[in-house]
């Protein structure tokens, strides 16, 4: 049997994409959304308040801290972290463990923090890393998304230093030079099963 003791069902088909703040997992995830419709997405909660266009229940379900707390509590979340020292975030269990049911692929873009915990409570589950080109290009990035304070940024690229140590704990590393690339690379993993 591949799938261990007590591990969730259909931890087979979760593929979770993590990596350095600014790396651009959320375009590659929005790119594989768009390009490629039969792979299931996660949507997650967050505390934090929606960015202009960002659209509840598509980008996220905004909630406040008290129904984070109670989901919380009702064991509702596969897994969630406190990011960059502000919001927290999680991924509903529910949809995750549906999506297994059925034999489809789900992707989760979420950060190191709840990459880990992924891997403790479903081993099977591909964990991908993606790295940027150099670090240069990371800062760039960083700094040309302009959504963030100069405060929250420093923050973010402490954290990024910190995660980009971590690729080697992950199944597959993949670059970002290009979006479509790299979105290609990863759909590649994902049917591979
Ligand atoms: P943003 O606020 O820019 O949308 O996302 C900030 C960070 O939160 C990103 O690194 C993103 O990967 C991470 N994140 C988004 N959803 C989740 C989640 O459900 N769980 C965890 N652990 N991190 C998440």
């Amino acid at each position: 049997a591949r799938l261990g003791a007590g591990a969730e069902p259909g931890a087979r088909r979760l593929t979770v994409l993590a990596g350095p703040t600014a790396v651009g997992k959320g375009t590659v995830a929005a790119y594989v959304r768009e390009h490629f419709p039969e792979i299931g997405h996660s949507v997650s909660v967050t505390t934090r308040a929606p960015r202009p266009g960002e659209v509840h229940g598509t980008h996220y379900y905004f909630v406040d801290d008290e129904t984070f707390d109670r989901m919380l509590a009702a064991d509702e979340l596969l897994e969630w972290a406190t990011v960059h020292n502000s919001y927290r975030y999680g991924t509903p269990r529910g949809p995750v463990v549906e999506a297994g049911r059925r034999g489809e692929s789900i992707l989760l873009e979420i950060d190191l923090q709840g990459a880990r915990q992924v891997r403790a409570s479903m081993p099977e589950a591909r964990l991908v890393f993606l790295a940027p080109p150099s670090w240069d290009e990371l800062v760039n990035r960083l700094v040309g998304r302009g959504t963030e304070g100069e405060e929250e940024r420093a923050r973010r690229l402490e954290t990024a230093k910190v995660e980009l140590a971590a690729a080697d704990e992950f199944d597959a590393v993949i670059v970002n030079d290009e979006v479509p690339r790299a979105a290609g690379r990863l759909v590649e993993l994902i049917r591979e099963g």
